[in-house]
């Protein structure tokens, strides 16, 4: 999908180059030519990146950026035509990811926007979250559970249950919180569903890779452990 880029810059030509050279780029671009404005526009989930001229009507540069911040952690990279060191440093407090200082080559600008979008990317990557005992991974952002480099196809409860357990990984886990954790009520009576469940799992990764990766702890619950 196509990046949405806002420019707030009162400078028209200025706003113009730039929109021309990132949708040459492939971006798609917002311009505002004041502060106020482009402080609104900022605030709009579709922006995906601002970048923001320093001297604007309306609201300065500095301003739109302390209250952006309030609200969005949308990445901003300032544009100052002063060499100003006290305005770049108070720019950069009021939470600005990066500067340029006019005039500048829009290669520069480009770099600029390459490596702030790619930091602000999610800082949940879903590779970052995978939980894993052994040879056992669970990736619960693609809900993908694999032994060793093989797919483990898992009904809803049954992945929501493994990744119970290797959340709670080394944790002795009673059949009541299971229950609780798993499938979200208290259970008053029978708690057998737990078992018929650890069971289902044990048939597909335990018995089919000839491990033992769910543990019973006789009178109390289940547990995964790291040391098997
Ligand atoms: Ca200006």
């Amino acid at each position: 999908m196509k990046k949405t880029i806002l420019i707030i810059e009162d400078e028209q030509k200025i706003a113009r180059f730039l929109q021309l050279e990132l949708e040459h780029e492939g971006y798609a671009v917002k311009v505002a030519y004041d502060g106020l404005k482009g402080y609104e526009m900022a605030c709009e989930p579709d922006i995906d990146l601002v970048i923001l001229d320093l001297m604007l009507p309306g609201l300065s540069g500095i301003e739109v950026c302390r209250r952006l911040r309030k609200v969005s952690q949308v990445p901003v990279i300032m544009l100052t035509a002063k060499d100003d060191v006290s305005d770049k440093v108070m720019g950069l407090d009021m939470g600005a990811d990066d500067y340029l200082t006019k005039p500048f080559a829009i290669e520069e600008l480009l770099a600029r926007i390459r490596v702030a979008l790619k930091r602000s990317l999610p800082k949940t990557k879903p590779e970052e979250n995978v939980l894993s005992v052994g040879l056992l991974t669970l990736n619960p952002g693609t809900r993908v559970v694999k032994y060793d480099g093989h797919p483990v196809e898992l009904s809803k409860t049954e992945f929501d249950l493994l990744e119970y357990l290797l959340k709670n990984k080394n944790i002795v886990l009673t059949r009541d919180r299971l229950l609780e954790g798993v499938w979200g009520y208290q259970y008053g009576g029978n708690t057998n569903i737990t078992d018929v469940y650890i069971k289902y799992l044990r048939d597909k990764i335990d018995n089919r890779f000839h491990v033992s990766i769910i543990e019973t702890v006789r009178g109390v619950g289940y547990r995964i452990a790291d040391e098997q």
